[in-house]
């Protein structure tokens, strides 16, 4: 299991994180960013694909 936590001070909105994880990451219909906490071990390249990308390095991944 993987635990996701956007620090949403820092996020800026850009959806750079939806590309790499759609499963996990979306924009609402207000373009603000909404996630999953929780995610399947198997999104985990996904995941960090995200962490790497998020320009405010906002996106924290905690493997548990
Ligand atoms: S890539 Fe980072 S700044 Fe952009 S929406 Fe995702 S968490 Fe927010």
């Amino acid at each position: 299991m993987i635990k996701v936590i956007v620090d949403m001070d820092k996020c800026q909105h850009y959806g750079q994180c939806v590309y790499e994880a759609p499963n996990i990451f979306k924009l609402n219909e207000e373009d603000k960013l909404e996630y999953l906490a929780t995610a399947d071990d198997s999104e985990l390249g996904n995941i960090q694909a995200a962490v790497d990308i998020c320009p405010m390095q906002a996106i924290q991944l905690i493997k548990e």
